[in-house]
């Protein structure tokens, strides 16, 4: 049992100098910590992967809210929980991507307990990760990684560098690079907004680092501008079991379509293939003008997979997601698909209590 002090504060600016300046003689791993949800968080504290001084809880500061305006679009609390989110009926309005991309991902007990800020600062699933007896760059910088040459299915084909391999774990990550979202974050700075696409990070040779947040800063909430995707957008995932698994290969697709069918533009985002939501704009930019259907579909994913490597026991999902790409783009030209129905009971238990 490693002691830990549990602050809960009020207000945001306590909230960040609860955290302390960042200690460069502090080991990594003692850093003092913002606590909301705490699914992933505790689950690291519990293999000893973390050991956070403090937990900082942040569940009162009243993040929590979901609104829509023409202006902003929509924006989400980071400590509003995943389930509200995807059963929000403003998100099932304006980006049913999204809803359907949280309802694949977890548990709905997860669910029900997890934050949208904690989402996007998960961190990966890779086995030796967690293992802390084996050597990982991400856990431990330097020390090597375990992955290579080892257990490869859950692993990255796209971006990975010689340092670490590992996938980032979020399905609701995937739909929020597809829909441009924005995270707003506070610091000493002030406010600032930080392009999905740029929030995660490429390994490169520092892995210990997933995101491009401040150390000093707290996700306040996540923007969705308007878009035209909700008349055609699918989420579709390939995992090892039906629930409760994370994605081999994922695919987000939202289809801005004309009356005769082309497409005006196209966002497509792919998970469990590298170390973030993976976005090609050039393979987007393919489509336009085009029916989505026959050779275009190829280049797309031609495009989308250029220079994707397998690792042996991962070789399967280039070709997995190839396939997946050219069917989620097929499907969500027929309309939007949503998941939301399998999950009815649960919404219905939830607004009964
Ligand atoms: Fe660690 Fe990354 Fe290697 Fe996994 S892939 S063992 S997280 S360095």
């Amino acid at each position: 049992m490693n002691p830990f002090e549990l602050m809960s504060v009020s207000e945001k600016t306590t909230a960040r100098r609860a955290l302390g300046p960042v200690d460069p003689e502090q080991a990594r791993i003692k850093r003092p910590q913002f606590l909301a949800g705490g699914t992933n968080v505790l689950d690291l504290m519990k293999a000893g992967v973390t050991q956070p001084s403090r937990l900082v809880s942040i569940a009162h500061l009243g993040l929590d809210g979901i609104a829509w305006s023409e202006s902003e679009g929509l924006r989400l609390g980071a400590t509003a929980h995943n389930a509200d989110t995807a059963y929000h009926p403003l998100v099932s309005q304006h980006a049913p991507l999204l809803a359907s991309a949280i309802l694949a991902g977890a548990s709905p007990q997860i669910r029900n307990a997890a934050t949208n800020g904690g989402n996007l600062l998960q961190r990966t699933r890779c086995m030796y990760f967690y293992d802390v007896a084996l050597p990982c760059n991400k856990r431990d910088p330097g020390s090597g990684c375990s992955a290579i040459g080892g257990v490869t299915r859950q692993h990255a084909i796209l971006g990975a560098s010689p340092a670490c391999i590992a996938t980032h774990p979020s399905d609701m990550c995937v739909a929020l690079a597809a829909l441009d979202a924005l995270v707003e974050v506070e610091g000493d700075s002030g406010t600032q907004l930080i392009p999905f696409t740029r929030f995660h990070r490429l390994p490169g040779e520092n892995p210990e680092h997933d995101t491009e947040l401040p150390a000093d800063a707290l996700i306040t909430a996540i923007l969705i501008p308007p878009n035209r995707y909700a008349g055609n957008s699918v989420y579709l995932k390939i995992r090892d079991r039906a629930s409760y698994a994370f994605a081999l290969v994922s695919v987000a697709v939202g289809l801005d379509l004309s009356e005769d069918g082309r497409v005006r533009s196209a966002r497509i985002a792919l998970g469990g293939v590298a170390h973030k939501p993976w976005r090609i704009e050039e393979a987007e930019a393919l489509l336009a003008d085009q029916r989505p259907r026959g050779a275009v579909l190829d280049r797309v994913a031609e495009r989308i997979l250029a220079g994707a490597v397998g690792q042996g026991g991962n070789d399967f999902k280039i070709e997995l997601a190839r396939r997946l790409i050219a069917r989620a783009i097929t499907v969500a030209a027929q309309g939007t698909v949503t998941n939301d129905t399998a999950c009815k009971d649960q919404r219905e238990e939830r607004q009964h209590g």
